[in-house]
């Protein structure tokens, strides 16, 4: 930018200049006069700037000779001080974080501060985890008591209960809603204690270094990595999509590659979902490949810190972990692999909304490295880039490498099913008789339901409404361990309601959440010894590992529960897995929603049959002739595939052009009316009646308010060329208070 201000190098400070990306919307860089004790300074360090009044962590991206144009001399200020005399960041990884905010519509500095750690995004990290416990609960009258006249505490306390030892206090205000005042007070009157965890209780700490012995790879295997190592050895960047079904031994071929990749004294990344990060997934990792660093979200800043150090140093050369793993300074990166690349927790949902999957790609393009995408159902993006021109090499393994089958499925049409007399329906006549046969044979078996709670709403049977929370715009689920009507958005509880607020008529809990069904397979399975796994199970970070350990020895036969069980789990014993309703992923008003139904039968089908003893899966549905359901039923992916993408051409939806979604939100209606009108405006100017640009709204969201605040949204459909002409409008909306820019 050329500015006015010829004579500025008078009275501009001598030295040089640093160009600081600082986190805030706003998207430019801030410069600052670099002073002698500051130097010698290097792009990709952390540097103490004044910003406005107060100080602010900033990541220097550029180091200039000359003072800015653009800025009048007086106005220039100094750096405060130097983080890192080594910088923290390469330049590729500057360079990955700008590529980031320019396809996902946040500042550079924003990308920056995701890219590091939280410890490094403080100047003084933590050291410890702060928790808190339970003492003693208190008397049965003093807990009605302290209900009546503060609730808040009573809730503090009953999932202090349940939660069976020390929560972390983050967790505590994500699952409560509760701000740290009244534990402090039940502190005070020694129910509940606090205290600090120095170290993660590392799940992975204790499992033993094992080398193991590869296997002899199957000739399919080997022939995917012949590929890969091929392209190793040619040191340059390649895109590979791994298509193998479940239990195909698609890691068997990371692992190969792996151990080439250490051999040329490269490192790695391996990503994995959250959620398959165990133990068991870490010590395939560890036995062949040495130790290796594990990013999770349990660690403390100073563990977080030390792993980035090292990893920074070359002293550990594979890391593996969830989504963030990929901003790892691995030096001399030679693969990356995104293993079950289709999960949708690679989207990053707050800013920036990047996807791992491109960005695991444009890391592999700016550092020469080899990128491995794996799944079974693999996401449609990544499918249609394999038969693309130069998009990814598709490598394939179509059968499990035990020659193991993938179970039947079974569809069960519920419409006609008949619920028993006075309850809910909940288990269909074949899912009973296919249980009731795994317990009697001692076998396990996994039942899956997408829906927490005991009851997902209330309706009213005079005039039919349903019973909402005041704060957030939808229906109220019962938890009857609470005996309360929860809101999952706000967290507000409140007493069941006993008639409608509407119309003051009768009302019925409908629906069916997991507390209904443990309760039901209980009471019609007495050899069922079953353990739940949901949000409202799983309140510490070990209960999820104590489970699985206990469902593997057989102390437990039946495992119920959320996504937590439909993903990753490797049990041979067992030998059923049921859905209960696999209608709640396709009532979202998403043009995704078919493939995430597809895919999420196809993932919890996976789980069952993985010995010889053959597996059986039975998928309840009111909607049989859905094509998803079809399709999963018949293990049909690549028919899936093309149905659906043939659709999404039809209507521009990704692949074929791009989707983005625009969210505004206000306390008042007006206002928020105001905004998504105005830039409505804006992006039908910049568009210019251009064909390839639909501009879909402002409309309100299904859930038109949350926590009081009034939301609208824009859903804009384009082609790549129209993305270019209307994105000047777009960079300018992201940087507003209240409106999110969300690439689809
Ligand atoms: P996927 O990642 O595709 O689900 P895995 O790599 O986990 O599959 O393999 C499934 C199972 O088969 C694992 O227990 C693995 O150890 C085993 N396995 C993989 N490849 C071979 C092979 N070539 N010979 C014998 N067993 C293998
Ligand atoms: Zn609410």
């Amino acid at each position: 930018m050329t500015c006015g201000h010829q004579g500025s190098l008078f009275g501009a400070p001598e030295g040089r200049y640093a160009r600081v990306a600082l986190d805030t919307p706003v998207r430019r860089e801030f410069s600052y006069h670099v002073p002698d004790s500051c130097e010698p300074l290097v792009a990709g360090s952390r540097v103490r700037v004044p910003f406005g009044r107060r100080e602010g962590l900033g990541v220097v991206v550029g180091v200039d000779e000359h003072p800015p144009s653009d800025v009048p001399p007086d106005r220039i200020r100094s750096l405060n001080g130097v983080l890192d005399p080594d910088p923290l960041l390469t330049p590729s990884l500057l360079r990955l974080a700008h590529s980031i905010a320019d396809t996902t519509y946040c500042s550079w500095g924003q990308a920056l501060a995701a890219m590091l750690p939280a410890a490094l995004r403080r100047d003084r990290p933590r050291r410890t985890i702060p928790v808190v416990e339970l003492v003693e609960m208190p008397s049965a009258e003093d807990l009605e008591k302290l209900e009546k006249s503060y609730p808040k505490q009573a809730k503090a306390l009953a999932y202090l209960e349940r939660a069976g030892g020390p929560m972390e206090l983050r967790e505590v205000r994500n699952r409560t809603g509760l701000s740290r005042s009244p534990l402090d007070t039940l502190a005070k009157k020694g129910f509940v204690k606090f205290g600090r965890r120095k170290e993660f209780l590392d799940p992975f700490s204790d499992v033993p270094l094992l080398r193991d012995k590869p296997p002899q790879l199957t000739d399919p295997q080997q022939h995917c990595v012949d590929r890969l190592l091929e392209s190793l050895e040619t040191r340059k960047h390649r895109d590979y999509l791994l298509f193998g079904i479940t239990g195909s031994g698609k890691t068997e071929v990371y692992l190969h590659a792996l151990e080439r990749c250490l051999g040329q004294d490269r490192g790695a990344i391996v990503l994995v979902p959250e959620i398959a990060l165990t133990p068991q997934t870490v010590s395939r990792f560890r036995a062949r490949c040495g130790e290796v660093a594990v990013l999770h979200s349990g660690l403390t800043d100073a563990e977080r810190h030390d792993q980035w150090v090292a990893i920074r140093e070359g002293r550990l050369r594979v890391v593996v972990g969830a989504r963030s793993a990929l901003f790892a300074p691995v030096a001399d990166l030679g693969l990356i692999i995104v293993d079950e690349e289709h999960e949708s927790s690679f989207k990053q949902e707050s800013t920036p909304r990047y996807h791992a999957r491109d960005v695991a790609r444009e890391r592999a393009r700016l550092e020469d490295a080899v990128c491995v995408l794996g799944s079974a159902t693999p996401s449609l993006e990544s499918w249609a880039a394999a038969h693309e021109e130069g998009g990814l090499v598709k490598l394939e393994l179509r059968d499990r490498v035990a020659g193991g089958k993938l179970p039947g499925i079974q569809v069960v049409d519920m419409r006609v099913q008949q619920p028993e007399k006075g309850k809910w329906l909940v288990m269909s006549q074949p899912l009973c008789a296919a249980l009731g046969k795994a317990l009697d044979n001692d076998e396990r078996a996994i039942l899956f339901l997408n829906q927490r709670g005991y009851a997902p709403a209330w309706h009213c049977r005079a005039c039919g409404g349903s019973v909402h929370c005041k704060a957030c715009d939808v229906a109220l689920t019962y938890h009857r361990w609470r005996r309360k009507a929860i809101c999952h958005y706000c967290l507000h509880e409140e007493e069941p309601p006993q008639i409608c607020p509407n119309c003051k008529g009768p009302v019925d809990m409908v629906g069916v959440g997991t507390e209904r069904a443990e309760d039901t397979v209980e009471r019609m399975f007495p050899k069922a010894r079953l353990a739940r796994m949901d949000r409202d199970t799983m309140l510490r970070r070990e209960s999820y590992e104590e489970v699985l350990k206990a469902f593997g020895c057989g102390d437990f036969n039946v495992l119920l529960g959320t996504q937590m069980v439909a993903k990753g789990l490797d049990f041979p014993e067992v030998t059923l897995v049921g859905v209960l309703n696999a209608d709640t992923a396709l009532h979202h008003p998403d043009f995704r929603a078919s493939e995430r139904c597809f895919n999420l039968i196809a993932q919890v089908a996976g789980r069952a049959g993985r010995s010889d003893r053959g597996g059986k899966v039975v998928v309840q549905t009111w909607m049989p002739e859905h094509p998803a359901l079809m399709a999963a039923k018949n293990h049909d992916y690549v028919g899936f595939a093309r149905a659906e993408l043939a659709e999404r051409k039809l209507f521009g939806f990704p692949p074929f052009g791009a989707a983005i979604r625009l969210s505004f939100e206000a306390e008042h209606r007006s206002r928020v009316e105001e905004t998504a009108s105005a830039a409505a405006q804006a992006l039908l100017a910049a568009a210019n009646g251009a064909p390839d640009i639909k501009i879909l709204g402002p409309a309100a969201p299904p859930v038109e308010k949350i926590r009081g605040r009034i939301r609208r949204q824009i859903l804009i459909r384009t082609s790549r060329s129209g993305l270019t002409q209307i994105r000047e409008v777009l960079f300018d909306l992201c940087q507003k208070q209240g409106i999110t820019v969300d690439p689809l």
